[in-house]
């Protein structure tokens, strides 16, 4: 039978509501893991270390890079973000779905990777930009000048939501859980082309 996780992608504009999905699919999915990434920007208020992300300084993270640690990472609104190897491999060994929050040129780095197969792709986003920001004001995570920042990139992120198989216009949140919790269900049943082989050779048999 098959064994290997499959991974599930969440992109989109900082603010659009990925980490409140994310914890609704860990809350509702069985077997789900989420990969904590690494990253150089500060701690925000009611964020832990080891939870939300690794928080690590920019030479810390640099080492990483040299060490070739990293499945994927990027540079995002000045500050690095990265996706560590090992515990995605150990995860997807365990046959876990995999969780990725992570910016279009992580996600494009993914599709390059051997694992580009076991992927599925959600870009989640606002109605309208006036809402992105109305929600980055409302989270207060962020002064005016970082969220101009994010307002910017967002506008240039955007640009690359025509390559992901599914696109959450997150307006309604009770209607967008329901739907990324359809979605990740459906992402387990991804399977890596090496298995199925394997699969239809036993099935022959039996
Ligand atoms: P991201 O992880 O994409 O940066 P968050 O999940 O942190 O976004 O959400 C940003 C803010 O918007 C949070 O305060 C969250 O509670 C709020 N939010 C998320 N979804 C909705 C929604 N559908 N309607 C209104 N506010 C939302
Ligand atoms: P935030 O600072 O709002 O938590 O995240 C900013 C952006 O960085 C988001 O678009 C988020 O998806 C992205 N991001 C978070 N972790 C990673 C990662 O490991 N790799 C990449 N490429 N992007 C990430």
């Amino acid at each position: 039978m098959f064994k290997k996780g499959s991974l599930l992608v969440l992109s989109g504009p900082s603010g659009a509501g990925k980490s409140t999905l994310i914890k609704e699919v860990l809350s509702k999915v069985e077997n789900v893991y989420f990969s904590i990434s690494t990253t150089t920007r500060p701690m925000r208020e009611g964020e832990r270390d080891g939870v939300d992300y690794y928080f690590v300084s920019k030479e810390e993270f640099e080492k990483e890079i040299e060490e070739g640690l990293f499945l994927e990472w990027a540079n995002v609104h000045g500050n690095y973000y990265g996706t560590s190897l090992k515990p995605v491999m150990r995860a997807l060994d365990e046959g876990k779905l995999v969780l990725f929050d992570i910016d279009v040129q992580g996600f494009e780095t993914l599709m390059r990777s051997s694992l580009r197969d076991l992927v599925t792709s959600v870009f989640v986003t606002t109605p309208s930009m006036s809402e992105l920001r109305r929600r980055l004001e409302l989270r207060g995570s962020d002064d005016e000048q970082t969220i101009q920042k994010r307002l910017q990139n967002a506008i240039e992120e955007m640009a690359y939501m025509d390559r992901y198989d599914f696109i959450l216009i997150n307006s309604d949140l009770e209607l967008s859980k329901r739907d990324m919790v359809c979605i990740a269900r459906a992402a387990k049943c991804k399977r890596d082309k090496g298995e199925i082989k394997d699969f239809i050779r036993h099935w022959k048999n039996n």
